[in-house]
């Protein structure tokens, strides 16, 4: 099984889109023989050249949100997903299946959209059946003014999950059973709280309730109170030691820019 997981960047929010102490480009999702970008951030098609990944083999797209840090590169990752944009006659080529915000696609030209086989708005409950991977969409408790969604897959062998940009509420543990493997957007150290993300005191108890206890844990999305502009020093190392101190999870990894995880090192198969 050649499933993989790589990470174009492990910031999120604006300090790193600002500075790319971290990099925003998103994740590549490889499942089943295909390619998946997960939301592509400024520099997407950057890091993705740079990681020596092939932008031509990305297939299916994906923006949680339409906050920068998810959105910003996804005409450019579309338009980089093929090498002919079109034939002699400029017929253009179609390829790819979008799966987004209602809200998002007031933002992408006809031109980027029309280069897609399909587009698909997509919200929290939605369920999408690709390339034989049940496609769900999870609840996000975000910024009030935006849609978005997180996001599960159900595969043959294992289930993955990306919890997208949230807080913690009633239902959140419940809607990741079963998954054995949980990318968690993690802006905040410790118990430095925020009304848009979480923290690593507040989502402890959360992922312990999770049944069963998952395979893996990767923590990504730092922002810059984590790391970067606005704190003394990179706690990412301490919040990993934090969580294998107080969670059930074997295996808990912390994303690095240009980071690639292979699917079978995390779940017992
Ligand atoms: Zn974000
Ligand atoms: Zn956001």
């Amino acid at each position: 099984m050649g499933d993989e997981i790589v990470i174009l960047g492990s910031g999120g929010g604006r300090h790193h889109i600002r500075t790319q102490h971290r990099a925003t480009g998103g994740i590549l999702y490889k499942f089943n023989g295909i390619q998946a970008h997960i939301d592509p951030g400024p520099g997407a098609t950057v890091r993705i050249n740079q990681y020596n990944e092939d932008p031509g083999k990305t297939e299916l797209f994906i923006v949680t949100h339409v906050h920068l840090d998810h959105f910003n590169d996804i005409s450019a990752i579309i338009e980089s997903s093929r090498e002919s944009l079109h034939d002699k006659n400029y017929h253009y080529f179609k390829k790819g299946v979008l799966i987004i915000t209602q809200d998002s696609l007031q933002y992408i030209s006809d031109y980027h959209l029309n280069m897609l086989n399909k587009v698909i708005p997509f919200k929290a409950g939605d369920r999408f059946n690709y390339n034989g991977a049940e496609i769900i969409g999870t609840k996000v408790v975000h910024s009030p003014n935006i849609e978005g969604f997180g996001i599960r897959f159900n595969l043959r062998d294992y289930s993955i999950g990306f919890t997208s940009d949230t807080m913690v509420f009633d239902g959140f543990s419940e809607q990741f059973s079963g998954v054995n493997i949980l990318i968690l957007n993690l802006l905040r150290p410790d118990s430095v709280t925020c009304r848009r993300h979480l923290c690593t005191d507040e989502v402890i108890p959360y992922l312990n309730k999770i049944e069963p206890p998952l395979d893996g844990l990767i923590i990504t999305h730092f922002g810059s109170f984590m790391d970067g502009p606005r704190s003394e020093r990179n706690h990412v190392p301490s919040q990993v030691k934090k969580l294998k101190e107080q969670t059930n999870i074997r295996n808990i990894i912390a994303a690095e820019d240009g980071l690639k995880i292979k699917i079978s090192d995390l779940v017992n198969m």
